[in-house]
């Protein structure tokens, strides 16, 4: 048995204000009960808006970047990208993008990811999974220390993580805030979806915990792909402000000489960001300088 997980901290939780997608999903099933109590031989229409209404969600819990199930972030806020003012084109205004990386803390990958990211003065985004912060405590520690925030990417990253119940999902996203806190101290503001897939009962969890939903504006596949010029050529391919890039620092996927693929990549990565003057930052600064005021 493990110890009880802390309350969420109140401060963090927000009232969760159903999607448009969600409340008409929710008048289908209601518009359907009703017809079948007043005119019962309608049962087979009723029953097909329903099916039908459940494939709608299920296809939008399938698709990542889809805000039919509630916020989700697939680009920093405007503001943020555009160096905390409201003008994209303000002069000595700093454009940015987020480098998020996924399925870490890795004993042999993320040492490493974050001297380059030092050497590069660039600030990135951990999404680690609650199991392997509690395994590798200490990296999870550098990873604040060096100046990264790290999101929360689940306690165990299941494969049917989309198809839990409130309960499941609850459990699954509270373990990992818990480890991560105990760990660093911090508490995390953002999760991502193992795949990114959800289901409905997902936003209310991340209301319950003060969570923001991240997807990303393009990702690498630098799970299965280890070839590096293939996956920073979809990171880069119309890349511009407020981009939010997607690489694994766990789970990377090998180049032909054996090494991690991020770790070739990400060098040149920087390169090009420096050359296009975008600035990576966290997604905690970019969430400040979007409530920051604009002059
Ligand atoms: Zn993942």
């Amino acid at each position: 048995m493990s110890p009880p997980l802390r309350a969420p901290l109140p401060a963090l939780r927000r009232s969760w204000r159903p999607s448009p997608f969600i409340r008409g999903s929710v008048a289908v099933h209601v518009g359907a009960a009703v017809a079948v109590l007043v005119r019962p031989p309608a049962w087979p229409w009723a029953l097909s808006a329903v099916l039908a209404n459940h494939l709608l969600l299920t296809a939008a819990g399938l698709w990542p970047r889809s805000r039919w199930l509630g916020p989700n972030w697939t680009h920093l806020p405007p503001a943020a990208a555009s160096g905390g003012c409201s003008v994209p084109e303000a002069p000595g205004a700093a454009a940015a993008v987020a480098l998020t990386l996924d399925d870490g803390p890795d004993p042999d990958v993320t040492g490493r990811v974050l001297d380059l990211l030092d050497a590069h003065g660039a600030s990135a985004t951990f999404f680690c999974i609650g199991d392997r912060v509690a395994r590798h405590p200490g990296l999870a520690r550098a990873i604040v220390a060096r100046g990264h925030e790290i999101g929360n990417h689940s306690q165990r990253h299941l494969k049917r993580f989309s198809l839990l119940g409130p309960r499941g999902l609850s459990a699954e996203i509270r373990r990992a805030q818990q480890a991560i806190l105990d760990a660093t101290g911090e508490v995390p503001r953002f999760f991502r979806a193992p795949a990114g897939l959800r289901n409905p009962f997902l936003e209310p969890v991340l209301a319950q915990e003060g969570l923001q939903l991240v997807s990303w504006t393009r990702r690498g596949f630098d799970t299965v792909n280890g070839s590096p010029g293939a996956v920073l050529g979809r990171l880069t391919r119309r890349l511009q402000a407020g981009d939010i890039l997607l690489l694994h620092d766990g789970h990377a996927a090998r180049t032909a000489a054996g090494a991690p693929v991020i770790l070739e990549v990400l060098p040149r990565l920087l390169a090009v960001l420096a050359t296009a003057h975008l600035t990576p930052i966290t997604l905690a600064a970019a969430l400040a300088r979007a409530a920051a005021p604009h002059t």
